[in-house]
């Protein structure tokens, strides 16, 4: 098990011993009787991801959060891929595999889990489901497709493009027939978005001095979609680079995370200058639509027209380094956690 120690101060960087890895035994026996609805399931991959600092501080009030904060002393959850082992619930039976919200544990008793979904594709590696065919993927299709709506020959710009959401998000903008850039914090998920994932072109925001001068390099007319990932001065550069009835659709501001104090925005008035709408989302308003989305990725997944990068680390005892490595950019691609072959 991995365990969640305390509540992170605001501001603070998450580090490795916020957690610690010790072993417990799990009591199975009626959680999982018939009509009990409980799931004893085998973890296989666990993902890591950035909303998962959000739940590593102390909430005041509930409703500032949509999931609720970790328990110290409890394990971590979050989201993975697992073989049912015994299950009394209707929907579940030993053998199936599921992907959805479990613990950071080799074996976990879910309760009821309503939030699984039964794996029916088994022809793609299975760690997809953490990445791709989850929700990072899913956040993809539902802020880049429903909400931005591409049309043919616009011009997309992604923040974080190499990462479990991004790297998705500019290969649809690709299938889409948008001209893509995409930034990145190093030379390899430069070199990546440009030759393995098609980007049209991607640039090292690390090395660029000056952010304005790189996006009208890279855009001389202007972004009709900018797909929001960082955060902070990247938006307000972004602001003023986009065109007339540009949409940007924000799905998360890592940038921020760790900061006591959000960095001020400067340039909201070009919104209304350029008529740009801006749209924050959260994954959990398209889940409805995860078998649409699932009918567009996942011929493409299968014929080598989306293909997707992956960082896995092996062992439970390596998820804490995996999920705080998120917030400095030690990732290259969706961070696994390999916890089990099958
Ligand atoms: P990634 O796989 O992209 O991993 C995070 C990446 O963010 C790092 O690899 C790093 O890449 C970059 N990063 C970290 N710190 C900073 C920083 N200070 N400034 C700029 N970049 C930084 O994560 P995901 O693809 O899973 O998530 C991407 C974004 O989408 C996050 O903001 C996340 O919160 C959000 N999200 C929102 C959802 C929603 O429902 N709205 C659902 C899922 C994700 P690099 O080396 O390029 O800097």
């Amino acid at each position: 098990q991995v365990i969640f120690r305390d509540f992170l101060a605001k501001g603070a960087f998450p580090k490795e011993s916020d957690m610690e890895v010790t072993e417990s035994t799990i009591e199975v026996t009626s959680a999982v009787a018939e009509g009990s609805k409980g799931v004893l399931v085998k973890n296989l991959y666990l993902s890591c991801d950035p909303y998962m600092r959000g739940r590593m501080r102390k909430l005041t009030d509930p409703a500032e959060s949509y999931i609720p904060s970790f328990q110290p002393g409890s394990p971590v959850t979050g989201l993975g891929v697992a073989r049912v082992l015994e299950s009394g619930h209707p929907n579940f039976k030993k053998g199936d595999l599921v992907w959805g919200l479990t613990g950071w544990e080799e074996y976990s008793l879910l309760p009821a889990p309503e939030t699984c979904f039964k794996i029916e594709h088994t022809d793609v590696p299975l760690s997809y489901y953490t990445g791709l065919l989850g929700m990072p993927g899913l956040t993809a299709y539902g802020g880049f497709i429903e909400l931005c709506s591409p049309k043919k020959g616009e011009t997309v710009f992604i923040s974080a493009a190499s990462g479990a959401v991004g790297q998705l998000v500019g290969q649809l903008a690709k299938l889409f027939g948008c001209y893509v850039v995409g930034s990145a914090g190093s030379k390899e998920k430069v070199d990546l978005l440009k030759n393995k994932l098609g980007f049209d072109e991607a640039f090292n925001y690390k090395e660029e001095s000056n952010l304005d001068a790189a996006l009208k390099r890279y855009f001389p007319e202007g972004i009709d979609i900018y797909f929001e990932n960082v955060g902070g001065k990247t938006l307000d550069v972004v602001l003023l680079n986009m065109k007339l009835h540009g949409r940007i659709a924000v799905c998360g501001m890592i940038s921020q995370y760790n900061l006591e104090q959000p960095e001020g925005v400067h340039n909201l008035m070009q919104l209304i200058a350029k008529r740009v709408r801006m749209e924050g989302f959260n994954v959990l308003d398209y889940y409805h639509l995860y078998p649409k989305f699932l009918e567009m990725v996942l011929p493409p997944t299968k014929e080598g027209r989306i293909v997707y990068i992956e960082d896995t680390v092996e062992g439970l005892e390596s998820g804490p380094t995996a999920l705080v490595g998120l917030f400095s950019g030690r990732n290259v691609g969706k961070q696994v956690v390999l916890v089990a072959h099958e």
